[in-house]
């Protein structure tokens, strides 16, 4: 039986969303053995990524396949309650969007890391590796601290 209200249940569901998931420890892990220095949940980012790249003004998303409705096979739909579960990941795809729009508006680049690619780690490091380019930013006074917790 359900007991919380509404209200509860998305307060409940919003402290489940700002606590670490798996994906984002990897992705997290994997920088730091990578390298490259960042902020997490940073408020000064509008839509409050999972991770920020300061320096490079770089915003990563860590998406869990299952609620982002990602499209692979770990993202199957639920076979119950089909409708609810449609508008639900409908609902999170287009917030996806919208804080995606209003990160990039305030000059950050958004790259997205999928719970899936988390499973092979030295292909997201490749892939991280190339779209973050250089570990060091030559010239740029404190480029290695960019105060990471
Ligand atoms: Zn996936």
């Amino acid at each position: 039986v359900d007991k919380l209200t509404p209200t509860q249940r998305s307060a409940h569901m919003a402290r489940i969303k700002r606590s670490d998931t798996r994906p984002e420890k990897i992705v997290r892990s994997l920088l730091h053995r990578l390298g490259y220095r960042f902020r997490i949940q940073f408020k000064d980012v509008p839509g409050r990524p999972d991770v920020a790249l300061v320096k490079r003004r770089v915003a990563i998303m860590v998406h869990g396949c299952f609620w982002h409705a990602h499209g692979c096979p770990s993202s199957n739909i639920p076979k119950t309650r089909t409708d609810f579960w449609q508008a639900k990941f409908k609902a999170n795809q287009e917030r996806d969007v919208r804080l995606q729009a209003v990160a990039e508006a305030a000059g950050w680049r958004c790259l997205v890391v999928w719970e899936c690619e988390t499973k092979d780690e030295d292909a997201l490091a490749a892939r991280l590796s190339v779209q973050l380019g250089p570990t060091r930013i030559s010239g740029v006074p404190g480029d290695t601290f960019e105060g990471e917790r």
